[in-house]
């Protein structure tokens, strides 16, 4: 079923289409329109006009990793250039229009050009200078590029210079199109946001109308004209941000047509069940169902040491689970005469997601399989034929957080750190066994409470203590002790993709140390883990 038209973003605000051909800073463009309130989306730099079914306000085509002249190139598709709106170029966007206008415009420039650079904007009057409006005679920028233009292309002024780039910046004389050397989307730029803004609301028009609040009641709009009067949506919640905010608002939109599945695998944290259940249900009003399958979870885990196989056990496990769960729901259902069938499936995919598959990435776009609550249950959507519901997918993670806070989700909630599905059984190493989840389980409510006492949870991305394989010897009240080794792992990020372990101070580290041994029967030893990542991931399996 497609989206009601007049309700998805981009038909109810006017919207600045990014066309991505790859770079890593892409995202980044449409985030910043976003806090300037233009609404903006990302679509591959292959997306051909005539496949659009909306029509955007201005269109800026991003940096990229390929030279423009090289084979296999990604080329945009010209029909963008006839849409008559304005077309602003970043680096590889730059180069694309000084290429399409001829391809001696560009070259391999002799020396690359990272980091920072000084341009000066020079005045031509009229639209040429709306570009970089009120920016002062020095504008500090970033650049990234190895390539350049040869020339200006035939029409265009140019309106920048730097020492390295003689065309930093060009303007069309006649036509609002527009090409950057530099990247205005990266904070190294000074007022890089002042550039985009000249182009997306003085050069394009777009109004400034997008705001968490109007894409809440939009949201609502939309999920109820998609759902219908009758219609029911499951989901599976954890306790996590992602999963509560798109469960909250699914709940503001149809009420108890909703109905979110928490499942207890057995390797939650210290009390999380309890916790989840009182903040959704009690709090948030949520209709929700809590299935206790530990022991299942745990007993399919038995014996099992290898990190692929734990995830696999506990995916499948968890499908099954969900499903039985979802039939008596249905069936239950089936005897309201309030209620139609089961036809939906919520899932809290964010925006980054969605880039990662759609975006262009080398000769073809990547698919990435994405991976939510306990793993997407394809047998679920494929096999039973149950729709996609995405609430969250046009967001990034701090618009959700954002979100959650308009939803009236409380801060602890909005700002906790995420937690893998499958729980606390890729953070042991080794057998995951009750006893040794207990153990973890312990250690880690221990860590966290102090991290919390000590007021910097928030400056922590993510925090847990995990279980070694191995055993030491320690001396506990003169007896000689062979017991479990902690190894706790706190990591500050920014996207993930990165971190750098936090630095704790020597006391707290002692602090901690002393209280988990002293406090978690069969531990003799606490082990911080210093690793950054890459090379090391974030979880320990
Ligand atoms: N690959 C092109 C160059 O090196 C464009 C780089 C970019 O867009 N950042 O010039």
């Amino acid at each position: 079923m497609a989206d009601p038209v007049e309700l998805v973003p981009h038909s109810a605000f006017d919207t600045i289409l990014t066309l991505d051909f790859g770079s890593q800073y892409t995202h980044l463009v449409t985030r910043r329109l976003r806090e300037l309130n233009v609404y903006s989306e990302m679509l591959p730099c292959t997306q051909k006009l005539a496949d659009l079914d909306w029509k955007p306000v201005g269109i800026i085509l991003s940096g990229g990793p390929y030279s423009v002249y090289e084979e296999g190139a990604p080329h945009v598709d010209p029909a963008y250039f006839e849409l008559g709106v304005p077309i602003l170029g970043i680096c590889y966007g730059l180069q694309e229009i000084a290429y399409r206008s001829s391809t001696d415009n560009v070259v391999a420039g002799t020396s690359r050009e990272y980091g920072h650079a000084i341009i000066k904007p020079k005045s031509f009057g009229g639209h040429v200078d709306s570009l970089f409006k009120d920016l002062g005679d020095e504008v500090k920028v970033w650049m990234s590029h190895g390539d350049k233009l040869a020339k200006a292309p035939e029409g265009y002024h140019t309106i920048a210079e730097t020492g390295h780039s003689p065309f930093a910046g060009i303007a069309h004389e006649t036509k609002p199109i527009y090409g950057i050397q530099f990247h205005p989307e990266v904070t190294h730029t000074e007022n890089g946001t002042q550039i985009l803004k000249n182009f997306a609301v003085d050069i394009c028009g777009a109004k400034t109308n997008w705001s968490m609040g109007k894409f809440v009641d939009q949201e609502i709009l939309r999920i109820r004209k998609l759902v219908g009067d009758k219609g029911q949506v499951l989901g599976a919640v954890s306790g996590g941000v992602d999963s509560t905010v798109a469960a909250k608002l699914m709940h503001q939109a149809i009420g108890d047509r909703f109905h979110a599945v928490l499942v207890n695998n057995g390797c939650m944290r210290l009390n999380e069940c309890e916790q989840v259940h009182k903040t959704l249900s009690e709090h948030l009003g949520i209709n929700l169902t809590v299935v206790d399958a530990s022991k299942l979870f745990l007993d399919g885990l038995k014996g099992v040491t290898d990190p692929e196989t734990k995830r696999k056990i506990i995916g499948g496990t968890f499908i099954d689970v969900f499903e039985a769960e979802a039939l008596k729901i249905e069936k239950a259902a089936a005897n309201s005469d309030k209620a139609g069938k089961i036809e939906f499936f919520l899932q809290g995919t964010l925006y980054p997601d969605v880039i990662e598959s759609i975006s262009f990435k080398g000769p073809s776009a990547t698919i990435k399989t994405h991976h939510n609550v306990g793993g997407l249950p394809k047998r679920m959507t494929e096999g039973q034929g149950l729709k996609l519901i995405e609430p969250l997918r046009e967001l990034f993670k701090d618009e959700v957080r954002q979100l959650g806070r308009e939803l009236g989700i409380s801060h602890e909630l909005v700002m906790r750190h995420p937690f893998p599905g499958p729980g606390i059984a890729i953070r042991i190493l080794g057998e995951v066994t009750p006893e040794r989840v207990e153990i973890a389980r312990q250690a880690d409510h221990i860590f966290i409470s102090m991290i919390r006492e000590a007021g910097i949870y928030d400056d922590i991305s993510q925090a847990f203590a995990g279980l070694d394989s191995n055993r030491a010897v320690g001396v506990m009240g003169d007896k000689r002790v062979y017991g479990y080794m902690i190894i706790l792992r706190a990591v500050c990020s920014t996207d993930f993709m990165t971190a750098d372990a936090y630095p704790f101070t020597n006391e707290f580290r002692k602090a901690v140390a002393t209280k988990i041994i002293n406090c978690v029967d069969g531990v003799t030893r606490c082990l911080f883990d210093e690793t950054t990542k890459p090379p090391g991931t974030i979880e320990l399996e």
